[in-house]
């Protein structure tokens, strides 16, 4: 079908539901339509070039277009479409991958458990996780432990496990055996405090809430490596080695969430790589296809596949865990990676100049704070740069900021009045030129609204 813009959002406002959308501002405005993709940009429906900063969301690693991810799909396609892996049954596809991802996961992760999704991944881990304890004889180890503003999905025990205060609100969320300490924020609650101490004190944290709950009550803990949608929070260095030490300390179970993080984002395989943290459980999405058909796959370690091997039938599973489509173009995607050695391409070049060419925005007036880690980056938006001091809420400078971002050509994505990018891994030199002009563009033309 080839209609003209409008003709799109009228449809689109008619019957369309979005995620992550108030309705009422998108029927004003009408949705944005996205008709094509071509490397690291994007093509609207008006023919317009659209630089994605974020990878759609944090996935598209290998950006659009990629032929070996096409080819693999429409291989398996005409191979095998679909079959599960229920009731002893498996396909090659599966069996491929599982091995593939052993070999590219840390020592001590040889057993991969998949589902359809990030979201998927972390319910399942939920219920491995309490299985592993009444395995062990220890049915009253049930909390998880989680931070807020974490990002771990959408479903209830996604949303649960998040910290985003917004989506508790709806749904009474969340369930129960799920408890919330503070993020390692730096810049927005550091309070005085240099990062080192900042990060101890945080991780302590969780140490604190074990002993009130009672460590034999205690399942895991859970965080992402970076955590993401809460803003590109890049803890100190300080704070995964204690919480590490403290996992190890009180036995509880370590939740390395690497949907984001995995597959290069960071600068190595895997943001536990990055953070040398150890987990129990590694949960993975988004760049094990970049994108292209959903996947997540959830690494269990050798110590806590053992046991649950042992423990019977494990009654969870999806009709699309590991669908073989999906398993295919995973294949390629992680063969390719692999050959075009990216995550050694992000390490050595393409991370540096992205961060030294971000960190140059932060001479901007606007702009209270750059950070960033392997690819992705993140700006905080102020009033005042010396003191720090936001703008009112009702200025929406983040939002302002996004809007002349996407008029310019740029996709950037706003958390409050945090700017962040996650580029595919593979854009260039120029390209990376370009994102940061289009963002200093934006951020003059927020600046020149709001100041
Ligand atoms: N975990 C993290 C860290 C994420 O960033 C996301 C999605 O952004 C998810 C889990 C959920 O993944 P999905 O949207 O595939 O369910």
């Amino acid at each position: 079908m080839d209609l003209d813009t409008r003709e799109w959002q009228r449809r689109d406002a008619s019957h369309h539901l979005h995620p992550f959308t108030d309705h009422q501002q998108l029927r004003d405005k009408g949705a944005r339509i996205i008709t094509r993709g071509e490397g690291v940009y994007l093509i609207d429906s008006e023919g317009r070039r659209i630089l994605d900063g974020m990878a759609g969301l944090w996935c598209v690693n290998m950006g659009y277009g990629c032929e070996e991810l096409i080819a693999a799909a429409e291989r398996q396609m005409r191979e095998l479409p679909y079959y599960n892996l229920f009731f002893q049954t498996a396909h090659p596809p599966a069996i491929e991958l599982a091995s593939l991802l052993a070999e590219v996961t840390p020592p001590g992760f040889n057993q991969v458990f998949f589902t359809g999704s990030g979201s998927e991944c972390n319910d399942t881990v939920l219920r491995m996780v309490r299985h592993y304890w009444a395995c062990q004889g220890k049915p009253e180890r049930q909390v998880i432990i989680s931070r807020r503003n974490a990002y771990h999905g959408s479903t209830v025990a996604g949303a649960s496990l998040g910290g985003m205060r917004g989506m508790h609100e709806q749904g009474s969320l969340p369930i129960p055996g799920i408890v919330h300490i503070d993020q390692p924020y730096h810049f927005g609650e550091g309070q005085g405090m240099s990062p080192h101490e900042f990060g101890l004190a945080r991780a302590r944290q969780l140490e604190q809430k074990l002993l009130e709950l009672g460590p034999d009550k205690v399942a895991a803990f859970i965080g992402e490596p970076i955590q993401g949608a809460g803003g590109v929070i890049i803890p100190p260095e300080s704070y995964w080695p204690e919480v590490q030490r403290i996992c190890d300390h009180y036995g509880i179970l370590l939740i390395a969430d690497e949907v984001i993080c995995g597959f290069g984002r960071t600068g190595s395989w895997f943001g536990c790589d990055t953070f040398g943290i150890r987990p129990d459980f590694m949960c993975l999405a988004k760049g094990i296809t970049s994108g292209y058909v959903p996947l997540g796959a959830v690494m269990v370690s050798d110590r806590v596949a053992g046991v649950i091997e042992r423990g019977g039938e494990f009654a969870h599973g999806f009709t699309y865990s590991g669908h073989p489509v999906s398993c295919a173009v995973a294949i390629a995607n992680i063969r390719l990676m692999q050959k075009e050695s990216i995550v050694k391409r992000v390490h050595d070049r393409i991370a540096p100049y992205l961060q030294r060419r971000w960190a140059e925005l932060s001479a901007l007036p606007i702009v209270g704070e750059t950070r960033g880690k392997g690819m992705v980056a993140a700006l905080e938006i102020v009033q005042d740069k010396h003191s720090k001091t936001r703008f009112p809420a009702t200025a929406h400078a983040g939002l302002t900021c996004r809007e002349f971002c996407f008029d310019n050509g740029l996709v950037m994505r706003a958390v409050g009045d945090t700017m962040i990018i996650s580029p595919p891994l593979v854009i260039t030199e120029t390209e990376v030129d370009n994102l940061v002009d289009l963002a200093r563009r934006s951020l003059e033309l927020t600046a020149e609204r709001l100041l």
